[in-house]
């Protein structure tokens, strides 16, 4: 309600698109062009800095260190911190080690290949033998484990990338990582935004099974529908159980995180999809945040007080 009695205008949003983190970004916000394309720059920026493909990234240098300390920014520690205390709180169905596993396996889709069992469980040995040490701005991994923040980095970025447009003067807008959302204030119109969860089966965009409406919050949804290769009938997707070295095997197929740290949000989408519902939304609940689920049979579950639309 406008209480001083001025007249409040809808904002006017501007927009633009990018591609990083192997996504689709889209930005939509109440600031100049000029913000949004700083605001891409700055993806970018992280996408250098975080990627374990990116020849001299932090996590590349993690991973290439040999067991060596490295120094990392403190972007990198903050995730790294948190994908520590989520492995624990997940019982280790998060884990950013998980990297040693999933560079055995292809998801791209440009081969169907089932890695040696043997090669797996070596791989798991290095897993879960890696501490992550961190000390001050140093951080040591064991040798030959690597690194992969690809459950929780967008989660992190988003959130900043979201930061630096409020600093710069939003009051509202949204910003989509490809099933990553963050929402800044409420949409132009007053009402919250909202923010619509991919029909698994479906093509991308083309249908939802559920809208969420977001203020101030992300809205994150992790999915076994993309990225995967199909063999002998049998779906192998991107999303690990570091326990058995293969796709998770619970039925959820989309698991949705609404909660105002898109970080953590990441991280427990993941880890709900390997937890399943029962321990996957309790460890939500944990960390206040709100859960939606579908499994394969379509069938679909959610927390109390979940914000659904209608
Ligand atoms: P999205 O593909 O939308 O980013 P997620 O946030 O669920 O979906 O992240 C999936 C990515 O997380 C994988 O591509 C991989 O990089 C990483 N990952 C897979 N399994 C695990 C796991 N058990 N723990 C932590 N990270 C994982
Ligand atoms: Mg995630």
């Amino acid at each position: 309600m406008n209480t001083t009695g001025e007249q409040s205008t809808p904002a006017e949003l501007n927009s633009i698109e990018g591609f990083y983190f192997d996504t689709s970004i889209a930005l939509s916000a109440d600031v100049p062009e000029s913000v949004l394309g700083e605001a891409l720059a700055r993806c970018e920026a992280y996408e250098k800095l975080l990627s374990r493909f990116a020849p001299g990234s932090d996590v590349w240098r993690i991973n290439h260190a040999e067991g060596r300390p490295v120094t990392v920014a403190g972007d990198t520690l903050r995730i790294l911190s948190c994908a520590e205390e989520m492995r624990r709180a997940s019982g280790g169905a998060f884990n950013a080690a998980v990297g040693s596993i999933l560079e055995l396996w292809d998801f791209s889709g440009n081969t169907t290949v089932v890695p040696a069992e043997a090669a797996l469980e070596e791989a798991r040995a290095r897993m879960e033998a890696a501490e992550l040490d961190i000390e001050g701005n140093e951080v040591c991994i064991a040798q030959g484990t690597t690194l992969d923040l690809g459950g929780i980095a967008k989660g992190y970025i988003c959130d900043r990338v979201a930061d630096y447009l409020r600093e710069s003067g939003a009051r509202c807008g949204i910003l989509n990582f490809g099933g990553n959302v963050a929402t800044i204030g409420s949409h132009p119109q007053g009402r919250p935004w909202q923010v619509g969860i991919q029909t698994p089966s479906a093509e991308r965009n083309q249908s939802v099974f559920a809208v969420v409406e977001s203020s101030d919050n992300s809205v994150i949804t992790s999915g076994v529908y993309e990225r995967a290769f199909v063999l002998d009938g049998r779906v192998y997707h991107h999303i690990l159980d570091p326990r058995s070295c293969f796709p998770s095997t619970s039925t959820i197929i989309s698991a949705t995180i609404v909660l105002r740290d898109g970080m953590v949000a990441d991280a427990l989408a993941t880890a709900l999809l390997i937890l399943g519902v029962e321990q996957g939304f309790s460890l939500a609940q944990s960390y206040g945040a709100q859960a939606l689920v579908m499994d394969a049979h379509g069938q679909v579950s959610a927390t109390k007080g979940f914000p659904l639309l209608g």
